[in-house]
């Protein structure tokens, strides 16, 4: 009984987070593929738009290289570096502009040390390692729980890591201004430096509005996780009064 994935109230927390989950990452390709169709008037290619930006605003030491894959553009803060994926690097669509628009509002986030990002950055290391250590933890401490009749130890342990494991909530929670304000200066600048005009600009919108939503669902199946542990282990600290 103390194994979630056979729990009907496990599923019935998840399954909705799930859901959601799995629709939104099917929009974001949606709009992905219906916007990579559609050119914007410029002509201007991603990797000429992410350097437009950069340009505007100074941050001329940003350089902006190709990464393989697909939808694998991000900015890399350490390196100073905007990789954008063959897709977006070359292409003159609405979708490519908009994404790499997207990353070089991040690598302004960075100049101007938006303090969200800042907060990402130093969450990366203690959430790698609360999330692994601490649904082991939180698994042990539950298996311990059944041999031991709840003990004190065994609560304590899994208590432990269910703290640990929810960093993977707050991280996923700071994302979010940190994904929406790089997605709203990136809709600024891009009309700014004449990449898109203003009616693409409606359009670029619902390509990143789409994929903000998948760091919003993201959110909620992290944050679901932790409510049913919580809840789990909430009964069975109950159970020893
Ligand atoms: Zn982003």
């Amino acid at each position: 009984m103390f194994f979630p994935f056979i729990d009907p109230k496990y599923l019935l927390m998840i399954a909705p987070a799930f859901i959601l989950a799995m629709w939104a990452q099917s929009r974001v390709k949606g709009a992905y593929n219906r916007y990579s169709q559609v050119m914007a008037s410029s002509g201007i290619p991603g990797y000429v738009a992410a350097r437009r930006l950069l340009d505007a605003v100074g941050l001329y030491e940003v350089d902006v290289k190709r990464v393989p894959g697909e939808l694998s553009d991000h900015y890399d803060p350490s390196k100073k570096v905007l990789r954008l994926s063959d897709g977006v690097y070359d292409s003159s669509s609405l979708a490519a502009v908009a994404i790499a628009a997207h990353e070089a509002g991040h690598a302004m986030q960075d100049r101007t040390r938006y303090p969200f990002l800042v907060l990402r950055t130093a969450m990366v290391p203690i959430t790698t390692f609360g999330s692994r250590f601490g649904y082991f933890m939180l698994f042990g401490g539950l298996i311990l729980a059944m041999f031991t009749n709840v003990s004190a130890i065994s609560l304590a342990v899994a208590w432990v890591g269910l703290i640990l494991f929810s960093t993977a909530f707050v991280f996923s929670l700071v994302t979010l201004p940190v994904e929406f304000d790089a997605s709203r200066r990136a809709l600024v600048m891009m009309e700014r430096v004449a990449v898109v005009s203003s009616a693409e600009r409606v359009h670029a919108k619902k390509v990143l509005d789409a994929a903000a939503l998948t760091y919003v669902a993201a959110m909620f199946v992290a944050l679901m996780q932790v409510l049913y542990f919580a809840m789990r282990l909430l009964a069975l600290t109950s159970s020893r009064d």
